[in-house]
């Protein structure tokens, strides 16, 4: 496996962000199919100034990540981390099951490093411009200040020094994390009716889970999974009422109501 440089990784972090969230936006956003319309979560949208400072604030997390991944390479050439190349080390069955093991530890630090800098003394410092996307959109999906992207970017080479992971399942392991924290930041529900009431999917975070945590705080927490919030009952209860009005199409109603 080839070794990359800072601003190789740079260059593919900020590609990353320009074709994943740059193009949730532009086809949610701009180009706006059909079928999404009616399933917008907030009806308000970002001031113009807040999405400037989100695709500033993203290209800062991106020169975090790309030195954490410099870091994660030194790291693999030295033999410090447990990421490994040949698939016969652990066999397939861990291959595929390391991919949700470490997101299920990903989604456990998140929650309770996410808890932590709601704290009121590390909010204002850690937390707060990921807050200050009131509306989200994809372009907020990595707006971190500094500090926070920090936080978010130990738990790579965390996991890497404690856990084996082939490489190919750790590349998969970064892009449905990429994916899903666009998907919670999308500002459009895509995901289908009952998502929240079916036994199984009901423990994975959608637009509208994550949405109401930019706008109640002390609710919806998690990142992947939304156990964690139902154990610490942090959990919004009105979740499931909240995603049937968006994807009945009732939201849309009440507004129009109310016009
Ligand atoms: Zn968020
Ligand atoms: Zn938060």
């Amino acid at each position: 496996m080839p070794t990359l440089g800072y601003f190789t990784l740079l260059f593919i972090l900020t590609l990353r962000y320009l074709l994943v969230a740059g193009g949730a936006f532009l086809i949610f956003w701009i180009w706006k199919p059909k079928w999404v319309a009616p399933r917008r979560i907030q009806q308000r949208l970002p001031h113009p100034e807040v999405i400037r400072r989100e695709i500033l604030w993203s290209f800062s997390t991106s020169l975090i990540f790309a030195a954490a991944g410099r870091l994660l390479f030194w790291a693999k050439e030295n033999g410090h981390t447990l990421i490994y190349e040949s698939v016969s080390d652990y066999g397939w069955w861990y291959l595929f099951l390391s991919i949700l093991f470490y997101m299920i530890l990903h989604d456990t630090y998140f929650y309770w490093t996410h808890r932590w800098m709601h704290t009121k003394t590390l909010f204002k410092w850690f937390h707060q411009v990921h807050h200050d996307s009131r509306v989200p959109s994809p372009l907020a999906a990595f707006s971190f200040h500094p500090l926070e992207a920090l936080v978010e970017a130990a738990i790579l080479p965390l996991l890497a020094f404690l856990f084996p992971i082939h490489i190919g399942a750790f590349l998969a392991f970064l892009t449905i994390m990429t994916f899903l924290s666009v998907i919670n930041h999308l500002g459009y529900e895509i995901y289908p009716k009952g998502f929240p009431d079916h036994w199984l999917t009901r423990w994975i975070i959608s637009a509208t889970h994550h949405d109401h945590h930019h706008q109640s705080y002390g609710h919806n927490l998690g990142l992947y999974f939304t156990w964690w919030d139902h154990w610490m009952k942090t959990q919004d209860l009105e979740y499931s009422k909240r995603f049937a009005q968006i994807t009945n199409g009732s939201m849309e109603a009440t507004l129009q109501k109310a016009a």
